[in-house]
C-alpha cells in the first residue's frame, strides 16, 4: 500500500515497516478487525496510529495507562498529528476543549480511559462523530486472571454492538494462550485476524543463579555494569528500601520505588530514572508498567516473580532499544516457599489458587531447567525455538550434573525420621551432624540419619533440597511453617526404583575473578 508507506516515511520518519506492521496496517486501514500480539517494544502503536491517519474520522484509542497516553499524544503532536487525550488528569475546562475538537472533527486520534469512554456523555459524542477505528490497547486487561484486570474492559463489546462497521484492533504484549482466548471471547473478536509476532527478545541474555548471599551476588552482577540504567525487583517494600540503601552505600545511584512511598517521592524517582543516566531503580512490581525507557540495560530479580508472564513482562523492560541487555535473577528454595505461602494465605478462591500454583510451578521449572532458557521461556508461550541460543547462562556455560540418587535418599529419609515437621535448615543440620540446640531438644542426634550427609556442605544440601521440592519429591507444608513432607512420588526414590540427576551449582563468577582463581 503506497499511501501507508508514504505516511510511514513522511509523518513518522521511518524507512520501513517492522515485522508484521505493514500487513496489520493494511488490514485495519481496509476496515478489518485485528488482534495483535507483539512483544513490548515491538512497535504496536504504529499499527493503529497509521491506519488512523489513512482512514477518515477520528480513531478512538482505549488505554488504561494515563501516563502513557500523555507521552504518546505529545509524541504524535510533535509529528504534526492531531491527537488528544481524555482522562481524569484533565480539569473540566481542558476536557471540554478536547470534546469540542473531537465533535468538530479536528482530531486524528483521541486517547480515552475506559471508564471515560463508557459514560453516556462520551457515547453520545461518539454517536455524532465520524469514527475511523477503535484501538483497544493493553487488551489483556480484559482477563480476570491477569495482574492488570480492568472490569471496564469487559464492557468494551459495546463498541462493536453500537458501531458494527467501525474496525477494531486489540493489542497486547501478553501472549499466553489462555489470555489470548479470553481476549477473543470477551471482546467478541472471533472474526478478527490474529497477528502473532515472535516474542523472542533476541538482545536479552537470561541468567538464573542459585541464591546464596543474594545481595553480594547482586553486587557482583552490578560490578561490571557501573553507570548503566537498570531495575532491581524485590518482593517486599522493606526489601526494596534495604536494597536501595545497600547499593547506595556501595556508591551506586539507587532509588527506591514502591506503592508505600509518598506519591511525590515516587514521581520524582521515576522522573530521575527516565531522565538521568545510570540510575538503578529498586522496586516492587508496582514500577514499570507503561514506562518507556529504551536504554534500560538490565533487569535483576532479587526475588522470584509470580509467574512466567510476570518474568517475561518485567525482564522485557530491558533493552527496548535493541542493544544487548541482561535479565538476571537469583532464586532459592525460600522464594518458592514464600510465594506458595502467599498463594495459600491469599483470599482467592480455590480455582484461582490452583491456577496460581500451576503458574508458580512453571516458573520454578524454568529456574531449575538445565536447557536453553530462551527455549523454555518461549515454549511456555507456545512458541517453538530450536534452543542453543548462545545468549542464556545454560547455553553459555552448560551446567554440570551429578547423580544425586543417594543424596536424595538420605534427604528424604531424614525428613521422614524427623517426623516431617521441620524446614530445610534443620534437616540439613541433622544430615550434616551439626550440634544445635534444636537437635538436642528433639534428640535428633540419636537418629540413624544424623551425620550421614557430611560429604556435602550446607550449600550443596540447600541445592539438593531445592531441587527435590522443585521436582515434586518433597513438598513444603506452608501451613506448618515451611515443614518439608514426603510426597506420593518419594517412595520410588527411597526404594531405589529410580535414579535422580541433579544440577551442580557452580557459581558463575565474573570472568576476572574466575581467572584470578585459576
Ligand atoms: P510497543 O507499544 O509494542 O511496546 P512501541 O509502539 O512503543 O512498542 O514502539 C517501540 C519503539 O519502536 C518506539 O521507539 C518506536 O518509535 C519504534 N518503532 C516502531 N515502529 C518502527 C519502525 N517501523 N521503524 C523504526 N522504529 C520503529
Ligand atoms: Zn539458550
Amino acid at each position: 500500500m503506497q499511501a501507508a508507506l508514504d505516511t510511514l516515511r513522511h509523518v513518522f520518519g521511518y524507512d520501513a515497516f517492522r515485522g508484521a506492521q505493514g500487513e496489520i496496517v493494511a488490514h485495519v486501514a481496509g476496515g478489518g478487525d485485528a488482534l495483535v500480539l507483539m512483544p513490548t517494544g515491538g512497535g504496536k502503536s504504529l499499527c493503529y496510529q497509521l491506519p488512523a491517519l489513512l482512514r477518515e474520522g477520528t480513531a478512538i484509542v482505549v488505554s488504561p495507562l494515563i501516563a502513557l497516553m500523555q507521552d504518546q499524544v505529545e509524541a504524535l503532536r510533535q509529528l504534526g498529528v492531531r491527537a488528544a487525550f481524555l482522562n481524569s488528569s484533565l480539569d473540566a475546562g481542558a476536557a471540554l476543549a478536547v470534546e469540542r475538537a473531537f465533535s468538530a472533527g479536528e482530531l486524528d486520534l483521541l486517547y480515552v480511559a475506559p471508564e471515560r469512554l463508557l459514560t453516556p456523555r462520551f457515547l453520545s459524542l461518539m454517536d455524532q462523530a465520524r469514527l475511523a477505528l477503535f484501538a483497544i490497547d493493553e487488551a489483556h486487561c480484559v482477563s480476570q486472571w491477569g495482574h492488570d484486570f480492568r472490569p471496564e474492559y469487559r464492557q468494551l463489546t459495546l463498541l462493536h454492538e453500537r458501531w458494527p462497521d467501525v474496525p477494531r484492533i486489540a493489542l497486547t504484549a501478553t501472549a499466553d494462550a489462555p489470555t489470548r482466548r479470553e481476549i477473543v471471547e470477551r471482546l467478541k473478536l472471533e472474526e478478527a485476524q490474529e497477528f502473532v509476532s515472535s516474542f523472542d527478545r533476541r538482545n536479552i541474555t537470561y541468567t538464573v543463579v542459585a541464591k546464596q548471599e543474594a545481595r553480594r551476588q547482586l553486587l557482583e552482577f552490578l560490578s561490571s555494569r557501573r553507570g548503566q540504567s537498570g531495575i532491581v525487583y524485590c518482593l517486599s517494600r522493606r526489601k526494596v528500601e534495604q536494597t536501595a540503601e545497600a547499593l547506595s552505600e556501595k556508591g551506586i545511584v539507587a532509588l527506591p520505588y514502591h506503592a508505600g512511598l509518598d506519591s511525590q517521592v515516587r514521581a520524582e524517582h521515576q522522573r530521575r530514572f527516565l531522565r538521568e543516566d545510570g540510575i538503578v531503580m529498586c522496586a516492587t512490581i508496582a514500577f514499570g508498567m507503561g514506562i518507556d525507557k529504551p536504554d534500560v540495560r538490565f533487569v535483576a530479580h532479587l526475588d522470584l516473580p509470580k509467574s512466567m508472564e510476570g518474568y517475561y513482562q518485567e525482564t522485557g523492560r530491558a533493552g527496548r532499544d535493541g542493544d544487548p541487555a541482561d535479565a538476571w535473577m537469583s532464586y532459592g528454595l525460600g522464594d518458592a516457599v514464600l510465594l506458595q505461602r502467599m498463594i495459600e494465605e491469599g483470599d482467592s478462591g480455590e480455582d484461582r489458587k490452583r491456577l496460581e500454583r500451576r503458574k508458580l510451578d512453571a516458573l520454578i521449572g524454568f529456574c531449575e531447567s538445565t536447557s536453553c532458557r530462551r527455549q523454555s521461556l518461549l515454549g511456555y508461550f507456545g512458541e517453538s525455538h530450536p534452543g542453543a541460543c548462545g545468549r542464556c547462562d545454560n547455553c553459555i556455560s552448560p551446567p554440570q550434573s551429578w547423580d544425586g540418587t543417594v543424596a536424595a535418599q538420605k534427604a528424604l529419609s531424614c525428613v521422614y525420621r524427623t517426623g516431617q515437621r521441620f524446614g530445610a535448615a534443620h534437616v540439613i543440620d541433622v544430615l550434616r551432624g551439626a550440634e544445635t540446640q534444636k537437635i538436642q531438644q528433639f534428640g535428633h542426634e540419636r537418629l540413624s540419619t544424623y551425620g550421614v550427609g557430611k560429604d556435602l556442605d550446607a550449600k550443596q544440601w540447600r541445592s539438593v533440597m531445592r531441587q527435590l521440592v522443585a521436582g515434586g519429591w518433597l513438598q513444603v507444608d506452608v501451613e506448618g511453617h515451611g515443614a518439608l513432607r514426603l510426597t506420593s512420588e518419594s517412595a520410588a526414590l527411597l526404594k531405589g526404583e529410580r535414579t535422580l540427576t541433579l544440577r551442580a551449582e557452580a557459581e558463575r563468577l565474573p570472568k576476572a575473578r574466575r581467572e584470578a582463581r585459576a
